[in-house]
């Protein structure tokens, strides 16, 4: 079988209707995709099953679902308006502008080749707002380019709903927003993309042992929960770690093109709610909001016990969901050649992870009694709640197989003359082509079974 390329992905998400090109109508936006109904679909499993992992099966993280748009301030005491950039070259010959760190060689153009090539100078990928009526075009807002940070200003108020002992952790899904310099890899690399980060407030003397805690616990869900073979997937540390950072391992999937970050994991130390507590004490003083020092809000942990007071590091998952979509479809692509000598194309997903859950499909079109029950078993399937269900109503059968496949529908079920008999059905599973009769009575059964493996 051919190697599946990125290009046989990007080819399948606009046939099915997965992902499209943002604004395609007027010749598109670099960085912007929109997701159409089966991209929906799959990106909410996603988000749904690592929320499962990370807050309902715990009883230590929090959910917490922070604005996009955010105070110039926060991004400036964060460290990012002055340090969130990326080394911006040009060629001087073609015009091309690149990131110098992601270049093949950082001595040649990567689009003609040549060596005559400017300096890098610090690029701001921030993407700045100016809002409200007052604003007069001055930047005085940013979309925010991680979850990471509007969830660190909100550990106060998560804890004060919720109080909890350390170690406990707040996760968000969310969108984020980057000027990123070359936009590529379909929807690798956007300009908006989604985020599923989780900060885990540790005491200092445990940070490492949580550090590993998480990294293996986020390797062991891409691989039982996402499907992907342990063999596609490594780790990677960072060489040069940033400032504030003590560790941080890259989570690698095997995209055509080579291992690629999917997940970041990170020991964050105390950096972001130390210099959250620092600069909003100078910020409220010096703005006379607050005239008595010691009454300035601090992000710190207060231990019951011990009455002890201190800035809890942070250890960090952060996951772009975008990245985990295009890895789950590219590792779920598959050409099959069949017993018959034809091929097909079947996108072999978790069920769970699937954006049809079943599809049922009367042999023939508009016969009222195929119809009538294919109706009903409809009606049985959606009372389940587990998802999208489907029913064809077009008479072709082999085009309806064959798109189900191409979507990773797990089962399809077929309702023809002999269903009038004997009230049984066809239950066709998608990745044997397996097909046995059932009676309509066990379909909801037997589906919830497929679907929960
Ligand atoms: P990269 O080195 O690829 O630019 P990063 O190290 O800056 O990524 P983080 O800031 O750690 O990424 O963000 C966490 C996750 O968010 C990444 O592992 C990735 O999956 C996702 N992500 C980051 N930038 C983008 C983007 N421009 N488009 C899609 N996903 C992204």
């Amino acid at each position: 079988m051919p190697a599946k390329t990125i290009n046989d992905i990007v080819a399948l998400c606009k046939r099915r209707g997965f992902i499209f090109t943002g604004s395609e109508i007027y010749g598109g936006l670099g960085g912007a995709y929109d997701y159409g109904p089966y991209g929906v679909e799959l990106m909410r499993n996603i988000r749904n099953a690592w929320w499962n992992a990370m807050v309902y099966s715990r009883n230590d993280v929090e959910g917490l679902d922070a604005a996009q748009i955010s105070n110039r301030l926060m991004w400036k005491y964060s460290g990012h308006e002055g340090g969130f950039s990326d080394p911006l070259v040009e060629c001087k010959k073609c015009g091309a502008r690149m990131r110098q760190d992601k270049m093949a060689d950082p001595t040649k153009c990567d689009n003609c080749g040549s060596t005559d090539i400017t300096e890098p100078r610090a690029y701001q990928l921030m993407m700045g707002l100016s809002i409200g009526a007052m604003a007069d075009g001055a930047i005085n807002a940013y979309l925010r380019p991680e979850t990471a940070t509007t969830t660190y200003v909100n550990f106060k108020n998560v804890l004060d709903a919720r109080p909890h002992k350390l170690p406990f952790g707040i996760a968000q899904i969310g969108k984020a927003f980057r000027n990123e310099i070359s936009p590529r890899g379909f929807v690798f690399r956007m300009r908006e993309f989604e985020q599923a980060e989780m900060q885990y407030f540790v005491r200092p003397d445990t940070d490492e042992q949580y550090f590993e805690m998480w990294r293996d616990a986020r390797m062991a869900w891409w691989i039982d929960v996402l499907g992907i073979p342990a063999a596609h997937l490594r780790f990677t540390p960072h060489e040069k770690l940033a400032h504030y950072a003590k560790a941080a391992v890259d989570i690698e999937y095997e995209f055509p093109d080579g291992f690629a970050e999917v997940e970041g994991i990170h020991n964050r130390q105390d950096f972001d709610l130390g210099s959250h507590t620092k600069a909003q004490n100078e910020f409220k003083i010096s703005a006379n909001v607050m005239d008595n020092k010691d009454s300035t809000v601090k992000l710190s942990y207060s231990d019951p016990q011990t009455g002890e007071n201190f800035i809890p590091y942070v250890i960090e998952t952060a996951m772009g969901v975008n990245r985990a979509m295009l890895a789950v479809m590219h590792n779920a692509y598959t050409e099959e050649e069949l017993p018959d000598g034809k091929s097909r194309l079947v996108l072999k997903l978790r069920p769970k992870l699937a954006p049809v859950k079943a599809a049922v499909i009367p042999l023939a079109r508009n016969v009222p009694e195929l119809l009538d029950i294919a109706t009903n078993i409809e009606n049985d399937l959606r009372r389940l709640a587990i998802g999208r269900i489907e029913l064809e109503n077009s008479g072709n059968i082999g085009k309806n197989y064959r798109r189900h496949d191409e979507i990773g529908t797990p089962v399809c079920i077929t309702v023809d003359h002999q269903t009038l008999e004997d009230a049984t059905v066809t239950l066709r599973l998608r990745d044997t082509m397996e097909q046995r009769r059932i009676k309509i009575d066990d379909v909801p059964r037997a589906v919830l079974d497929i679907i929960n493996g």
